[in-house]
């Protein structure tokens, strides 16, 4: 098979690094098993790319980016790099990667692993066998709506002030992915917004049901406010199927939604841009929602699987290859099912293993699997 799929790899600092590696024996693995190259390149991000050309990243780098299928992040950040000045901070490479690559749909899962059902908040039985998507708009709405700034008044109080704004078109094109989303999955789609004391929820509102009745007829979709979503979510989670929801509203529900699963270590994400219309391809970067934990880099100690979790996301979302998807998904199961923890996962009775150990056993789940 020609090695046709553009993967750039942007490790970054701290754990990143390690658990990215570990991603590339995936890629060894399945070049060898399954015959599937991949077109891969490296660049740096965050405080190394600090260390390196002093900034947090360089315009070669994100021209690599944007010309890549896809890109798989690590994650930046670290003491080293918190005093110097706020716009050339690590975390300002990602956010201009986001930016320039108009990454408008972050889809954060929120799985939970039989074997690690306990590890959650919640009971048991609300939440074995969850598996949920939550669909955020990314790069609209209130955090980047204007007017917005602090002001001071004629007698002297301060005013706060943030705007809500959406238009048509964004609200129509998060809807559509939303909608492509739950046609792959069990085909139900809650879209969420606060239609019932604010305008632009309204119109939200307004825009997913035209969608939906014009474009996906075949999605059940149901509406909800965001407030009885998030009570509903700590309730009765596997109600759901895909939640869409815009900038403020998701990014609250999904970190409600991502501690259901009990384990930072664990949760994968994606973010895609638009529909490029002559090759229907989408520009799509994906990373675990963890950051560098600077507490444990260097040690061995950091879960990989929210990395290979992310990895799986980037064959099926940006490659279309479910199957293999599926299989990697399904290596991470068995491998908690056989008793491999790292120490964030650990579980009474459970074989605490390093990164390097975890990355061995999950190899060793593929060769089954693929036997
Ligand atoms: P963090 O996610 O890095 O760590 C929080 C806690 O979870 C730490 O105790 C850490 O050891 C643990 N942890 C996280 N991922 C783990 C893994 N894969 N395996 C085992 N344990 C894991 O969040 P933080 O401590 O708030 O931030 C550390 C740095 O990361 C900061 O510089 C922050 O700005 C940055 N950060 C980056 C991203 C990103 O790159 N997208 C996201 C969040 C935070």
């Amino acid at each position: 098979m020609p090695a046709n799929k553009k993967v750039f790899v942007l490790p970054g600092d701290g754990i990143g690094p390690e658990v990215v590696g570990e991603v590339r024996r995936i890629i060894d693995w399945m070049d060898k098993r399954r015959h599937v190259s991949f077109d891969l390149s490296e660049g740096l991000v965050g405080g190394s790319a600090i260390d390196a050309h002093g900034t947090p990243l360089k315009d070669e780098t994100l021209a690599d980016a944007m010309a890549a299928d896809a890109v798989l992040f690590g994650s930046v950040g670290g003491p080293k790099w918190e005093k110097i000045p706020f716009e050339i901070q690590p975390e300002r490479g990602l956010l201009r990667l986001r930016k320039e690559m108009d990454l408008f749909a972050n889809l954060r899962p929120a799985m939970v692993f039989d074997a690690l059902a306990d590890a959650s908040s919640l009971k048991k039985e609300l939440v074995a066998g969850l598996n949920i998507m939550i669909l955020r708009e990314l790069t609209g709405g209130v955090y980047f709506g204007e007017p917005r700034g602090i002001e001071t008044l004629p007698d002297g109080r301060r005013r706060g002030i943030n705007t809500q704004v959406y238009t048509t078109d964004e609200v129509q094109r998060v809807a559509r992915v939303g909608f492509e989303l739950a046609q792959k999955r069990d085909n139900r789609l809650m879209s969420v917004e606060k239609a019932n004391v604010m305008e632009s929820g309204l119109m939200w509102r307004e825009e997913v049901t035209k969608i939906g009745a014009e474009e996906y007829p075949d999605v059940a979709l149901n509406h909800m406010y965001a407030d009885n979503c998030a009570m509903q979510l700590v309730r009765a989670p596997k109600q759901f199927d895909v939640i869409v929801t815009d900038n403020l509203f998701g990014d609250i529900l999904s970190d409600c939604a991502a501690m259901l699963t009990g384990s930072l270590g664990m949760l994968p994400s994606a973010s895609l841009g638009a529909e490029d219309p002559t090759t229907g391809t989408r520009k799509a970067l994906y990373e675990p929602v963890h950051g560098s934990a600077p507490d444990i880099a260097g040690q061995g100690k950091a879960n990989p699987l929210a990395q290979i979790l992310s990895f799986a996301m980037l064959l099926r979302y940006s490659f279309d290859m479910g199957e293999d998807a599926d299989m990697v998904e399904k290596a991470v199961d068995n491998v908690l099912n056989a008793g491999f923890r790292t120490g964030d996962i650990m579980t009474p009775g459970g074989k605490l293993v390093s990164t390097e150990q975890m990355g061995s056993a999950l190899l060793a789940e593929m060769d089954k699997l693929a036997a």
